[in-house]
């Protein structure tokens, strides 16, 4: 038997004509001798609708019922589509996570897929030639009902490629592919053929919504081959792969932005052992996130922290660290209007002169950096929010990335 997974996101199932062209895709893949597992996001904006719903409901809507919830979306999108394949005469099903089950921890909002029943798959195949089966949730081995994160059916389909032997595993979205940088906000960006599964995970990662991290984490660990491709055209589409001589000789090939970031800074902070323990450790047993973290050199036995969190989790991660900069005496100071910009390529280890030019970019074009951190493939520097457009598209063109590399 040969199966192949294939995802469509909200763009490509939000009205009956996109689905019709879902059904499509579907068709020519089972031409081909494939079955096929097709996993269905929610319509787009019916998540946010849902969430909206839930705040009306509750002031701080409890996460076990808001992940219920939430699955309803998927769970109109999967049987919609099913009813649509029956009635074309193709032997399909739909199938929710729990029915699998698709085996998740108990972190509701944010789970963590355990296993997943490839049996029942195989079984399920034996009579059908599509499953239709729901994304972006998973069930308890208690049997709550939980979801893998915004953006987690491409979890969803990559886990179950993974769980699948690792067959090919293709992601339909409104674009044709992994660009440079965001094609919706630059024009001049270029569809990539390949991109490793490294700067993959560091795109997503930096904010490039077009994968969600985790299926790339997935992708990476099972070697699942991913292609990330239009439901709209026949274009082929960009293969998420392995590493190769090829990619490292090319310096940088992608920009990401990340608009959700808070700072938070702690001035005058007593420069002893134990002064970040604590304030970290405060914010990690209340699960808030934090991103970058610089802290400057000593000067007269103080130093300023400062660290950024999601915009959501501001008021929490600064009500969290207060009782402590009380304790030290010292002040804090936040800000909401500020976003991450992302130089992102493998060949940067190799070279040096990427974190230069990028500085030099920004300065040209007058562009304030706040922070900076990096990693072997990545450097990322916190700006105002206002400037995130200018600073991708002056990054592009510094960087040369509307070219083919030679
Ligand atoms: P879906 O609903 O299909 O899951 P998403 O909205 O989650 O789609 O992801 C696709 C979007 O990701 C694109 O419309 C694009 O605006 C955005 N995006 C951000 N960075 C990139 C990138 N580097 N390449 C392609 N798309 C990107
Ligand atoms: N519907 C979910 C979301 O909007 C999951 C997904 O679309 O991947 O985040
Ligand atoms: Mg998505």
């Amino acid at each position: 038997m040969r199966i192949l997974v294939q995802k469509f996101g909200g763009t490509s199932v939000s009205d009956i004509d996109r689905l019709k062209m879902v059904r499509g895709k579907v068709c020519a893949e089972l031409d081909k001798g494939y079955k096929v597992l097709v996993v269905l996001s929610a319509r787009s904006g019916k998540t946010n609708k849902l969430i909206e719903l839930a705040g009306r409901w509750a002031k701080k809507p409890d996460p076990a019922e808001l992940d219920s919830l939430l699955s309803t979306g998927e769970q109109a999108s999967i049987v919609l589509f099913s009813m649509m394949l029956k009635d074309s005469g193709i032997r399909a099903k739909s199938l929710l996570g729990w029915q699998i089950p698709i085996l998740t921890d108990d972190s509701f909002g944010m789970a963590r897929i355990l296993s997943i029943s490839k049996e029942y798959i195989l079984k399920a195949f034996e009579d059908n030639d599509v499953l239709v089966v729901a994304g972006f949730q998973g069930v308890t081995k208690d049997g709550r009902i939980t979801t893998l994160g915004r953006g987690g059916s491409d979890t969803s389909a990559v886990a179950l490629a993974a769980a699948l032997d690792s067959c090919p595993c293709d992601i339909y979205t409104d674009v044709d592919g992994v660009y440079t940088t965001d094609p919706n906000l630059c024009s001049s960006a270029r569809k990539l053929d390949r991109v490793s599964y490294d700067e993959m995970l560091e795109m997503a990662s930096m904010g490039a919504k077009v994968l969600q991290i985790r299926s790339v984490e997935f992708s990476k660990k099972y070697n699942v081959p991913v292609q990330v491709r239009s439901t709209f055209n026949d274009h082929p589409g960009t293969l998420v792969t392995q590493e190769d001589a090829m990619m490292e000789s090319v310096l940088v090939s992608g920009i990401a932005y990340d608009r959700d970031q808070a700072r938070i800074t702690l001035c005058d902070l007593p420069d002893r052992p134990g002064v970040s323990a604590s304030v970290f450790s405060a914010l990690a047993e209340n699960g808030i996130v934090v991103d970058m973290i610089v802290q400057t050199a000593s000067r007269n036995g103080v130093t300023d922290m400062s660290f950024t969190v999601p915009k959501k989790s501001m008021e929490d991660a600064t009500a969290i660290v207060k009782p402590l900069v009380d304790s030290f005496g010292v002040g804090i100071d936040t800000a909401t209007n500020v976003a991450k910009v992302s130089v992102i390529g493998v060949g940067m280890r190799n070279h040096s002169g990427v974190a230069s030019r990028t500085f030099d970019a920004l300065f040209r074009e007058n562009i304030n950096i706040l922070m900076i951190s990096t990693s072997e493939i990545k450097i990322s520097c916190l700006i105002e929010e206002k400037y995130v457009e200018l600073a991708v598209r002056t990054l592009h063109d510094t960087f040369e990335l509307d070219k083919t590399a030679e």
